[in-house]
Order: C-alpha cells, then structure tokens, then sequence
C-alpha cells in the first residue's frame, strides 16, 4: 500500500494459539470470548503480522514472527502454521532477505524474535544478513537474565547468533532509525518494550506490538495476563491511541488474525472503535482461510 512516499506491506507469517485466558487477563471470560472465541482447550487464534516499510532511506521490517525452528510438541502445543518460510519471508514483496536494511524487533519473546535467524544445514544464521537488527538494551539485558516467570517466552537461540555475527544493534531508548521512522519505548509488556511509528508526507501510522496485540485488545484495560507492567501497558494505550485518534494514525496489530490494519475512531462515550482496512490485502499467500 502506499503511504506517502513510503510502500506498506503487511506479511502474515504465521497462525498460532495462546490460552484465551493470559491473552485476556483480568477480563472475564464472557466478555472477550464473544469477540476473540476460545477452541475446546480453551486457546485463541492469533497471527503473526510483519509489517515492512519501504522509503526512500532504506527497508525496515518490524518483528521476524515465530520462524520454523519449532518441533511437533510445540507446533502442536501452540498449534503453530507457518504460512511463509524463514528463507522467503519478504518474497512476496518482490524481495529477496537481503534486501532488507533494518528489522526492529519490539522484544524478544518467541513470537516476535523467532523468525530472527534460521538454520543453514546445522548453523543458525541471521535471516537478514545484511539487515541491522534494532533491541533495545533493557530488553536485550533482561532476555539474559529472565526469572522463572518470564524466562519461557525467552530463547537464547533467536537472538545470540545475531550478536554472533555482528549484525545486533543496541537502542537505548527512543529513536528515529531513518527519517521518518521511530522506535518508542512503551514499557508494560515487558519493561522496554518499544513500538514503531512512520510518518511520510503528513500521513502518520503506528505499529503497537504486544501493546495492542490484537483488535479485541483495543480498550486501554483490556491487557494481557503475559504483560509484565500491566498498568503501564493500560497508560501507553490511551496514550497512543487519543494520538492516533487526533492524528488520524494508520495503526497496525501484531498479532490480529483478521483484518490487522486501519483506523481508530473515539465514541461519544469515550471509547475506541477500530475501522479496518477492507479493500488492502495482505501478501497474498498470507491469507488464511476464514479468518479475512
Ligand atoms: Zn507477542
């Protein structure tokens, strides 16, 4: 799609399922399982949604997904269906993985660090060799010293080998990574936690990673059980969302296995309503069967 001088593609990577209740947290169940409904294990279908941004200052693909380097206890366990492989993951955009200059990854759980290397034979390489990977460095630190509450969602093998082969760059804090295209540090999901905004010829669009995972999660309580700071990812919400309301934002949800993007409206009564986006499609092969 384009957007100013910039080109969007969305790339659905993958479906999977997480527990409806640690997706939900503190919200009862009636209340989201009308909207977001569970499977007889009680799980949620979730997506993995790549956005890449292509301008005149370089290629920058926010979030890898969750990769291919899952065995059949897993697969089965999250019910994980990789729709794009690792090794082709931008073709559909007409690129090949070396074309990419910047992937920012918003933390490094599974599900968003996952697809950052790859195997070649029985070593494990960055999936965009010539691209700088952007962490932020409190999340970097605490992927390495995770207690035993957090450290499930952390494995060692999605990211060391980018360090490894010198293609790790450490954020500290906010920054703009080309003109045009920040990374912000929200905190809440994990307490660096950082989301993108971009911005070209005064149209402004945002990416929410686990702040706003999916369209069910768009009131500012509606938080994940998994969040680390759930009151701060209450606040960053309303935040951000008031702005892209004001701003007339183009928002993009990570995980959302519908329609991920499109525009936020406020109600009357104060609440956010999501308009998606009908008519632009995802990368074609990304479409998932009865869920668009
Ligand atoms: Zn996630």
């Amino acid at each position: 799609m384009k957007f100013g001088e910039l080109e969007l593609s969305l790339i659905r990577e993958c479906t999977f399922k997480l527990d409806g209740g640690a997706m939900f947290g503190v919200v009862p169940k009636p209340l989201w399982d009308r909207l977001s409904p569970a499977d007889e294990l009680n799980r949620v279908l979730l997506a993995c949604n790549l956005l890449l941004i292509e301008g005149p200052h370089g290629r920058v693909l926010v979030e890898t997904g969750m990769g291919e380097r899952w065995g059949h206890k897993e697969r089965d366990r999250f019910e994980i269906k990789t729709l794009v492989s690792s090794e082709q993951v931008v073709k559909e955009a007409g690129l090949s993985n070396d074309d990419v200059d910047f992937v920012v990854i918003s933390h490094l759980h599974f599900d968003h660090a996952g697809g950052a290397t790859r195997y070649e034979g029985t070593a494990l390489i960055p999936t965009f060799p010539k691209a700088k990977y952007l962490v932020q460095k409190g999340e970097w630190e605490f992927a390495h010293k995770a207690n035993a509450r957090a450290q499930a969602s952390y494995r060692a093998t999605d990211f060391d080998p980018l360090q490894e082969h010198g293609v790790l760059e450490i954020v500290d804090g906010d920054r703009e990574i080309v003109p045009g295209i920040w990374v912000h540090v929200t905190g809440g999901h994990t307490r660096y936690h950082q989301i993108v905004t971009f911005e070209s010829t005064g149209r402004k669009g945002i990416f929410f990673a686990d702040i706003i995972p999916t369209r069910t999660h768009l009131p500012p309580p509606w938080v994940m059980g998994y969040d680390h700071f759930p009151l701060t990812s209450c606040d960053a919400k309303d935040k951000w969302l008031t702005l892209a309301v004001q701003e007339k934002y183009l928002v993009v949800f990570d995980h959302e296995p519908g329609i991920p993007w499109g525009y936020v409206e406020q109600k009357q009564d104060g609440k956010f309503n999501f308009l998606p986006l009908e008519n632009e499609p995802l990368a074609a092969r990304s479409v998932v069967a009865g869920t668009l």
